[in-house]
């Protein structure tokens, strides 16, 4: 589990109360010149709030972690540093866990839940407008900066999703946790798998489907480190 210090959380409450005549909290952006690939994975739902209930009688909290764990395993054995919002049954609230992913300087942020509804893998990117970058960000339209890198992300875990035979849905959306990342940043909401007949061929808490979809995820995190690699490269 990693928390941030008492001494971040102070300064941004000095950072609220320097703009509590706007209301505003502010999150301050990465320097472009950030190379280190850090992938936040943040679980979604835990402690008190259990999210669904999937058919099987899971709750969401519990196959959200479950994936988180799965995929956090995957990218660490490829030596992609990987920092987790929770790694067990905890309560979080949504600016706790934008406060991990911002402090992280991340190039990947996915937050994390599970449906019974729809079918495959569901990515959302936040519905927010594309904002120019700036050195301060309001912290609840913080991912507005990242919007374009956001998108791409989404793109790039859906190639490798349907790579992967999975079947995908792509949205925009407003989504309080992720509207206040600085990281590119993707919902990624795990449904049931569905055959040709639209019949359930396994739940969102299926062990080997879990494991497919988080292997999927990994390539596609692998293929953005890269093309971010050669990004870095071109940069004068
Ligand atoms: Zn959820």
């Amino acid at each position: 589990m990693t928390l941030p210090r008492p001494s971040f959380l102070r300064s941004i409450v000095l950072l609220a109360a320097a703009a509590a005549a706007a209301m505003l909290a502010f999150a301050q952006q990465a320097p472009p010149t950030a190379t280190r690939f850090v992938v936040v994975l943040d679980a979604a739902h835990g402690g008190a709030d259990p999210g669904g209930r999937l058919t099987s009688g899971q709750p969401e909290k519990a196959v959200t972690l479950a994936l988180s764990v799965r995929l956090r395993s995957l990218l660490a054995a490829r030596g992609i540093a990987v920092i987790t919002t929770r790694e067990s049954d905890i309560t979080l609230d949504p600016d706790t866990r934008a406060a991990v992913a911002n402090r992280a300087n991340a190039q990947v942020c996915l937050n994390i839940h599970a449906t019974e509804s729809g079918s495959g893998v569901h990515l959302f990117v936040s519905s927010l407008a594309s904002a120019p970058a700036a050195r301060f960000v309001p912290w609840k339209t913080a991912q507005a900066v990242a919007i374009t890198r956001s998108v791409a992300l989404a793109g790039a875990l859906n190639a490798a999703l349907l790579h992967a035979g999975m079947n995908v849905t792509l949205g925009r959306t407003a989504l309080i946790t992720v509207d206040s990342m600085t990281c590119p940043a993707v919902a990624v909401e795990l449904a049931p798998q569905r055959g040709p007949d639209n019949a359930i061929t396994a739940q969102p808490d299926d062990p080997e489907y879990q494991a497919s979809v988080a292997s999927a995820l990994a390539a596609a995190i692998l293929e953005w480190r890269s093309e971010a690699g050669h990004m870095e490269a071109r940069m004068p």
